[in-house]
Formats: structure tokens, sequence, C-alpha cells
């Protein structure tokens, strides 16, 4: 599949050689099968029922909300939802947008995960429309449902086209070079483009002839002593993060980076819970809230029951154990 897709533009504006990875990790995925419930549930597909089995609470929940603002939106218009009905076409770019209605010039795009700049991408969905429709302007909806915002982006033919233009001709250029930015971890040359390496390398202090990430994966010394020095800019990392919030914060500047206030997760207090209780049942409410540390059911053991009555040990469950790296000697970096 080509980079250059409406969904890659605004990785493309930052870096024009990003590449997308082939393998989805699991936010992509999560992305999908939002997308695909939002689209059922505008749809009133029967097959929503058996999405909405694989989703979480709080996921169904965002896609009410997105799908709510949809309605709200476009009122008593016809809302277009469907893959086919929503394929969009452009400067040979093809990309699908979310929903679409055509009365309104206006699509909707939905959004999971953390807050990003979706203008290029949104640019092309209106170019391509604008073309299907015959119409000089057009509005776009970004429905970020994890944090229940919209975003609403108006754009006339010309900035669409201007938008969508200078990510092209950054692509086709033959003497562009990487960018480092924030989409490396997702690119598909995370591991080797030279310019994200070079970066690595800096900060590592490794010396020339470079950064040969192949070399030190394959040599377990190179290996210990590459991963003691992560060790080392990790806990740099932590601390120069704090610096910089610190700056950002009393009106300092860090370039490259913006501190950015998300939204605090939703929740019932106990107390209430515990009001709705009878009505909701033990069993439901008790297998919602999950397992309880064994040192906690100690304490309200030893704290609720009489002093012979003693702990059932049987009671106590234990996890499969886990494996995880251990740093055992401080090493030298330099290898
Ligand atoms: S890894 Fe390289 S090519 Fe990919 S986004 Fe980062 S800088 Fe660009």
């Amino acid at each position: 599949m080509s980079a250059l897709r409406p969904s890659n533009l605004p990785k493309l504006a930052v870096c024009p050689c990003y590449e997308s990875h082939p393998v989805a990790g699991p936010a992509a995925e999560r992305g999908t099968l939002l997308d695909t419930a939002f689209r059922a549930e505008l749809l009133g597909l029967e097959e929503r029922f058996v999405i909405a089995n694989q989703m979480t609470s709080d996921e169904i929940a965002a896609v009410s909300w997105a799908v709510s603002m949809v309605r709200a939106i476009s009122g008593h218009e016809r809302v277009l939802a469907r893959e086919d009905d929503c394929r969009v076409q452009i400067l040979n770019l093809t990309g699908t947008a979310d929903a679409i209605v055509p009365t309104r010039l206006t699509h909707f795009d939905l959004k999971t995960g953390a807050r990003r700049n979706y203008r290029e991408q949104m640019a092309a969905y209106a170019l391509g429309l604008m073309g299907a429709h015959f119409a000089g302007q057009w509005t776009a909806h970004l429905l970020f449902c994890d944090q229940r915002e919209v975003e609403t982006i108006h754009f006339t033919y010309e900035e669409a086209h201007a938008v969508v233009d200078q990510v092209v001709k950054a692509f086709n250029d033959p003497g562009k070079n990487p960018s480092p930015c924030e989409y490396c971890a997702w690119c598909a040359k995370a591991d080797t483009c030279p310019a994200r390496l070079a970066t690595v390398g800096k900060t590592l202090g490794v010396s020339e002839p470079g950064f040969d990430f192949d070399a030190i994966l394959a040599d377990p010394e190179q290996l210990g002593a590459f991963l003691s020095a992560c060790a080392v800019v990790e806990d740099f990392q932590d601390r120069a993060r704090k610096i910089a919030t610190e700056r950002i914060k009393t009106g300092g500047r860090v370039p490259g980076w913006k501190l950015v206030t998300r939204k605090g997760s939703e929740f019932v207090d106990c107390e209430t819970v515990g009001h709705h209780i009878q009505r909701l049942g033990f069993g439901p409410v008790l297998a919602a809230y999950g397992n309880l540390p064994a040192a906690k059911f100690r304490d309200l053991w030893r704290q609720r029951m009489p002093g012979d009555q003693a702990f059932p040990e049987s009671s106590v469950k234990a996890a499969s154990p886990t494996t995880y790296l251990k740093q055992t000697t401080t090493q030298s970096q330099s290898h």
C-alpha cells in the first residue's frame, strides 16, 4: 500500500519519508474496532451488538457519544456511513471518511486515543468530497471520542488543495530527508532510519562508524551495554521531562515540545455504587470491580472478623508468574 494516502498525510507533513508499519499495533486495532462500531451504530446494523461484545463499557460510551454528535450536528439530514458511500478519491489518493452528510457539505471522522493533528487528512477528504459534490467549500468534524471533544475545520477548495498539495510535493521531492518526529515509533523505518538512528546514537554517545542496531542486537556484549545506556537515558529523560514541563508552565519554551491537557477519566465513587448495589446485585457489581489483592483481603479480614476466625488461606490464588529483564550490573556505556 502506498505511503501516500489521506490517513498518512498528517505524518508526511512532518516527515516526508514516513511509512506506516504494516502490522497494526494495539492502538490502531482499537481504532479500527471503534470505527466499525461507529459505522454499524450509524447504520443501525444488527452486527452492532456483536461488535459491542468486544468493547469495554468506556468504549461503548465513547462511540455512543460520537454517534449522538453526528445526530446533533446533522439534524434530520441523511447520514451516509456505508464504506462504499464514504470512499473519497483525490489527486490519485484514495481514502474513506467515516460519515458524510452531503446536504450539509460536511463529513465526520472518528478519532481514538490521544488528540492529534489531522488537518491534512481532513483537507484531502474535503477536497475529494467537494469534487464529488460540486461544492466550493466543505466542513470536517473530527470526533475525539476518548476526550468527548469535537474539532471543526472549514475549508475552501483552494485552502484544501494548498494543504494537500504541499504534503504531496514534499513527499515526491527526490531530495527529501527524514525528520525525526512524534510519529517515528509508528514508522516502518523506525529501526533503520539514519536520521533517527543518528539521534539515538548522539544521545547514547555512540561513536563512529555510527549506530548499527542490527549489530547491537546480534552481539550479547553490545546488547547488554546498549540496555545499560538506555537505562541511564531513561533516568535522565524523566528528569528532563519534569524540567521541560515546569519551563513551559512558567511561560518558557522547549522547541519541539508543548503541554497537552488530557481530560480526566470518568468514574462513579464507591458510596454511590453502594447506594445502588441492592438493585444492581452484589454478584455483578463485585465481578465488575474484579479481584482484590490478597494483602487487602487479609487486612479486611483482620479488621472485620472475630479474632478466633482463622483466615481462609485456601481462598488465596496466585496469578501466573511473569518474566522481566532486570539489570544486574552497571556497565560502562562505551563499546
Ligand atoms: S523513523 Fe525516519 S522516516 Fe520514519 S518518521 Fe521518523 S524520521 Fe521519518
